[in-house]
């Protein structure tokens, strides 16, 4: 299979409002290159470095989504040019982001990230978290934000409902932001969960927004 069958393949069976970030992450330029060709402008990448030489070697009207976890002190080097950051878990990593994207002259989209997953070692924010966060005066004060919704990883397991539970539990939450802090945000309204592995399990449970990787440039 290639990559062009692979998009093909996974786009026919999305509903139109679940958008596809392409994860490109570890994959050469060239891949990105024939999934441009065949379409595809939403790519994602989980590395600060990789992100950016991808991004000056390739056609500016691509989307450049950050999925990964983010430091601090690299938010600079994307801040210019990112439109989509997806893993952001703590108050610290909002004030930077907000303040190189002002260095910028730009409003950055970002995504809640929640810890759902049955492991240790995935990062995210507790609901209660995000809500302190949200109301919390330095919130307020950041002008060059913008928080578009939540994203979520499921444990990486066989166990399907446990999968389905652990998304039920994201869009939850995003319901509770929804209906409360974000009632008057119009834009608040993505959820970015599913994987190659269980995306359509998440799509059944409200995804507006399946990263996947493997299933079209192949294993990593
Ligand atoms: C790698 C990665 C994906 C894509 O994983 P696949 O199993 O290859 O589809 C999605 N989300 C995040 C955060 C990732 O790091």
């Amino acid at each position: 299979m290639t990559i062009t069958q692979n998009l093909q393949d996974i786009k026919s069976e999305l509903p139109e409002e679940v958008l596809l970030v392409a994860v490109s992450k570890t994959k050469p330029v060239e891949a990105i290159q024939e999934a441009y060709a065949a379409g595809q402008r939403v790519f994602g990448e989980n590395k600060v470095q990789e992100l950016e030489t991808k991004y000056n070697e390739l056609p500016k009207d691509i989307e450049w989504h950050m999925i990964g976890h983010l430091q601090t002190n690299k938010v600079k080097y994307i801040a210019p040019f990112v439109h989509l950051i997806h893993a952001v878990d703590s108050m610290k990593l909002l004030k930077m982001i907000n303040k190189e994207a002002l260095k910028s002259n730009r409003t950055i989209n970002c995504l809640l990230q929640f810890h759902i997953a049955d492991e240790s070692t995935k990062f995210g924010l507790s609901i209660e978290e995000a809500q302190e966060l949200l109301t919390s005066e330095a919130y307020e004060q950041l002008q060059n934000i913008n928080i578009v919704g939540v994203m979520g990883m499921a444990t990486f397991t066989d166990d399907q409902q446990q999968v389905r539970n652990e998304f039920t539990n994201l869009k939850r939450y995003f319901t509770e932001l929804k209906t409360s802090v974000f009632a008057n945000k119009a834009d608040f309204k993505e959820i970015s969960m599913g994987m190659s592995g269980d995306y359509p399990i998440a799509i059944e449970e409200g995804s507006t927004m399946i990263r996947v990787g493997s299933n079209i440039f192949g294993s990593r």
